[in-house]
C-alpha cells in the first residue's frame, strides 16, 4: 500500500492545485482504494456443481457503471433456471450462461466504451478530465443535465436488460 500511494504522488504531483490536495490526504486517509479496472472473460462459468455469479464469472469492469445490475440479474436468472429444471444443476447452469450471454456482452462493450471516455491514459487526459468536471459543476442546471444524459448509456442498457418472469 505504501508503494502504491508512492507511485500515486510520482505520477501526479504538480498536476493540478486540487490534486495535489487529494494527494495530501493519502498520508491520513483510512480508506485508501488501488485497484485495476478489470474486464473478466472466460468461456465457461460452471464446472461440475460450482457456477459463478456477478463479477466472479463475469465482471464487465468495475467503476465503470452497471457491474452491480449485471450481478443481481445473474442471481435472478440462476435462481430462476435451477427452479425450471427442478435441481437438474447441468441443465440450470447451461439455461443460465445462454440466458445471461447477450446481457453479459451488451455490459462488457458499454463498460470498454465508459473507460475509453471516463478513464484517461496521459497527464494531458487527466488534466482535461480534472478541467471538464470544474466546467461541468459551472455549467446551470439544464445545460448539465443534458450533457450527464449523454454519459447515462450505462444505465439505459441496464435498465433494458429483459429477464423472464420465472414462477414459483
Ligand atoms: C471502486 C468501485 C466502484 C464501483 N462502482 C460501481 C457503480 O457505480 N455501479 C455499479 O453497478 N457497480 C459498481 N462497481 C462494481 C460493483 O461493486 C460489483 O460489480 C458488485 O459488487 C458485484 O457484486 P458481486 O456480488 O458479484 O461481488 P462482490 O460484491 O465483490 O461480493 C463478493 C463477496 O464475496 C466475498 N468473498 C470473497 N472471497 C470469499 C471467500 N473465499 N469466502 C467467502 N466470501 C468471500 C467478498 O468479501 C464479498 O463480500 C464498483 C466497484 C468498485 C471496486
Amino acid at each position: 500500500m505504501t508503494r502504491q500511494k508512492e507511485l500515486l504522488r510520482g505520477a501526479f504531483r504538480g498536476l493540478d492545485g486540487e490534486v495535489d490536495r487529494w494527494l495530501d490526504e493519502l498520508g491520513t486517509t483510512p480508506g485508501f482504494y488501488f485497484d485495476s479496472i478489470t474486464q473478466l472473460r472466460m468461456g465457461t462459468w460452471s464446472r461440475g456443481r460450482v457456477t459463478l455469479v456477478g463479477d466472479a464469472g463475469y465482471c464487465p469492469g468495475p467503476a465503470v457503471g452497471g457491474s452491480t445490475s449485471l450481478a443481481i440479474v445473474g442471481a435472478y436468472v440462476l435462481a430462476g433456471e435451477l427452479a425450471r429444471a427442478g435441481g437438474d444443476h447441468e441443465r440450470a447452469f447451461a439455461a443460465y450462461e445462454r440466458a445471461m450471454a447477450e446481457h453479459v456482452r451488451g455490459s462488457r462493450a458499454v463498460a470498454l466504451s465508459a473507460a475509453r471516455t471516463l478513464v484517461p491514459t496521459s497527464r494531458f487526459g487527466v488534466s482535461g478530465l480534472v478541467q471538464a468536471t470544474r466546467l461541468l459543476s459551472a455549467l446551470p442546471a439544464g445545460p448539465g443535465r443534458a450533457f450527464l444524459r449523454l454519459t447515462t448509456k450505462s444505465a439505459r442498457v441496464h435498465n433494458a436488460m429483459a429477464v423472464e418472469d420465472y414462477q414459483p
